[in-house]
């Protein structure tokens, strides 16, 4: 075992790294015909030096990128490269969402993390999401994800603040002028933004002030077309003018309020839109707070995640803790890919058991992270038949890394999380890094715009859990903060930062990450081939989401030791960056995976 763990420190902090051949440009179509005007070119992969940038979006990454070149640090550019995000990627992050912001400081060494995760109105009722007409739950959507009532208190402007004045060297003001200037100028539709679009097109209707800025003329923007967002602009301008209190008091606080309670919903929209809780005092109240980041070890690697109330740092975690325990460099694909998909469905029985908000209910991270609580889960593995699913969650306050014999069956947890959010990855040339996962949930949030300020409300209430029991520790309560699974992961190699990694995809986020780390750290894949590799995805549910090609090249021998597969297009939308000991960065994002992500170095490698 030994040996084995300083050979993989040895491999990430000695520099001897395989790059994979770059994977050649696939993003959107460039020279289109007639008057359409074509996307920036997106890149998946960039190798170099002084600092580094991905993200699911060409003009985001390129003003983060700028941000680097003129001497910013990771934070200005994560900020600034987020705020672009608001402007280019709306339906997936804004100023009317949140997140999780994890940072390394080169100077102290030290992974902290902010959590901007939405909170729960102070008036939120259990049963927010039953029909008072009909006593029945709204159906999921776009009923109940088109609404107030799933509207939490926005964490992400305040993220941005508090992550500057911590580690950032630029201002609020400075860091939100790069996407103001986009938000004016335009970003060019492409056909993920037109797609999104289209698919929510019954719920953007039904709200006015959404319509108006989504569907101009009622229908959404064609491919080709400029999109300019001049509401955006002067609320990021406003933010820079007054500081992110002119979000959470004053006017603009009490229109966020007035929409959450009185939704601005269309006549004739058949849509029940039924209004929610935010107030004024909830807005005034919303803090987000420093959290311990979750920290595990694999083969001598330490891993740093996000703690409660996401359950990102604690799924990749355990799992990982489960999966240190076998040789899965020395197995065949089937047989490694099956005990990743055990350990993946042992985490998520446990996190259904154990997850929630900690500042409302007891999480017990520390066992739910201890190696002798991975040792007990564990023996539930047979390396030649899958468990049948769903198994049993553990006993987090009562465990001796000692098996017992099967346990009964577990429950699958409802899962209502969406699959949308955005992901960015930043180094700069100090070796700070910083892994941000932002989101407003659904595509297109609660697809309510508060009136004239360009920018969705998020839908994340609908992450609590919806079974109404008093002992789930995800249900519905005033001022919580629903579980998230978003996994911003930091990896050290003797105190030096070498991998980061996030995703959006709901709760696949989870095991998109976990399988990231598991084909770069255990498969021997490069980052760009790890990032690019057919993902799988078990949830604790009876049947495995897989995306085609995974089905197709591994599903066979799989199935053979009774694997069921639920095909699923795609999973996920990551971005990663490695650093090498010499400084040598590979900057990776999603070759084809929602239409594909950009990476950029502020020095390209020769
Ligand atoms: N709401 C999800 C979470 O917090 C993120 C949404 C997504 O990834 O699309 O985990």
């Amino acid at each position: 075992m030994l040996g084995r763990r300083s050979a993989l420190v040895a491999t990430l902090t000695g520099g001897a790294l395989v790059l994979a051949t770059l994977v050649p440009y696939a993003g959107a179509a460039v020279g289109a015909p007639g008057d359409r005007l074509a996307p920036p070119p997106k890149v998946p992969t960039a190798v170099g030096y002084g600092g580094a940038v991905s993200s699911v979006d060409a003009d985001a990454s390129r003003v983060g990128l700028e941000v680097l070149r003129k001497g910013g640090n990771a934070t200005d550019a994560a900020v600034a490269t987020a705020a672009a995000l608001g402007v280019t990627e709306p339906y997936s992050a804004g100023l009317g969402g949140g997140g999780f912001f994890v940072h390394y400081s080169a100077r102290t060494g030290e992974v902290e993390t902010i959590d901007g995760r939405e909170k729960a109105p102070a008036a939120m009722p259990h049963d927010a999401f039953i029909d008072p007409e009909t006593g029945e739950e709204y159906p999921f959507f776009p009923d109940m994800v088109t609404s107030g009532a799933s509207v939490g208190v926005p964490g992400t402007p305040l993220t941005w603040e508090k992550a500057l004045k911590k580690w950032g060297t630029r201002s609020l003001a400075r860091s939100l002028r790069p996407a103001a200037k986009l938000a004016r100028k335009g970003f060019i539709v492409d056909e993920t933004f037109h797609q999104q679009t289209v698919d929510n097109q019954e719920r953007f209707a039904a709200i006015d002030s959404t319509a108006e800025l989504f569907l101009p003329g009622g229908s959404a923007p064609t491919v080709g077309s400029r999109f300019r967002n001049p509401d955006v602009a002067a609320t990021y301008d406003l933010l820079a003018r007054k500081g992110v209190d002119a979000f959470y008091r004053g006017p603009l606080a009490a229109e966020i309020a007035e929409t959450v309670t009185a939704p601005p919903k269309t006549d004739d929209t058949d849509l029940p839109v039924p209004a929610g809780w935010v107030t004024t005092d909830d807005l005034a109240a919303y803090t987000a707070p420093d959290r311990e980041p979750t920290h595990s070890t694999y083969q001598g690697l330490d891993v740093y995640g996000m703690a409660p109330p996401s359950s990102g740092g604690i799924g990749v975690g355990e799992a990982l803790n489960i999966l240190e325990r076998y040789e899965l460099s020395g197995m065949s694909p089937t047989e490694a890919y099956h005990h990743l998909i055990e350990a993946s469905a042992i985490s998520f029985a446990d996190r259904g058991a154990y997850l929630g908000d900690s500042d409302h209910v007891d999480v017990p991270v520390d066992a739910l992270l201890d190696d002798t609580f991975a040792a007990e889960r564990a023996c539930g593995i047979d390396p030649a038949a899958a468990q049948p699913k769903p198994v049993a969650a553990g006993d987090a306050y009562d465990f001796d890394g000692i098996c017992e014999g099967p346990t009964g069956p577990g429950e699958t947890a409802r899962d209502t999380e969406n699959l949308e959010t955005t992901n960015l990855t930043v180094v700069d040339r100090w070796g700070d890094v910083v892994e941000y996962t932002l989101t407003i949930e659904q595509t297109g949030g609660s697809g309510i715009t508060v009136p004239g300020r360009g920018f969705l409300l998020n839908n994340e209430l609908t992450d609590f859990s919806t079974t109404y029991r008093a002992d789930d520790p995800n249900r519905i309560e005033p001022n919580k903060r629903p579980r998230s699974s978003m996994s911003p992961t930091i990896v050290l190699a003797e105190g030096r930062p070498v991998l980061a990694v996030g995703s959006p995809g709901g709760s696949t986020i989870i095991t998109t990450v976990l399988q990231i780390l598991i084909e770069r750290l255990a498969l021997g894949r490069s980052l760009p081939e790890a990032v690019a590799a057919p993902r799988v995805s078990q949830r604790n549910a009876a049947s495995t989401g897989a995306e085609p090609a995974f089905i197709s090249t591994y599903g066979g021998a799989l199935k053979s030791l009774g694997h069921r597969f639920a095909e699923t297009p795609e999973l996920g939308a990551a971005t990663a960056i490695e650093i090498g000991s010499d400084g040598l960065l590979t900057a990776t994002a999603e070759p084809w995976r929602r239409g594909g992500g950009s990476a950029l170095v502020v020095r390209p490698a020769d």
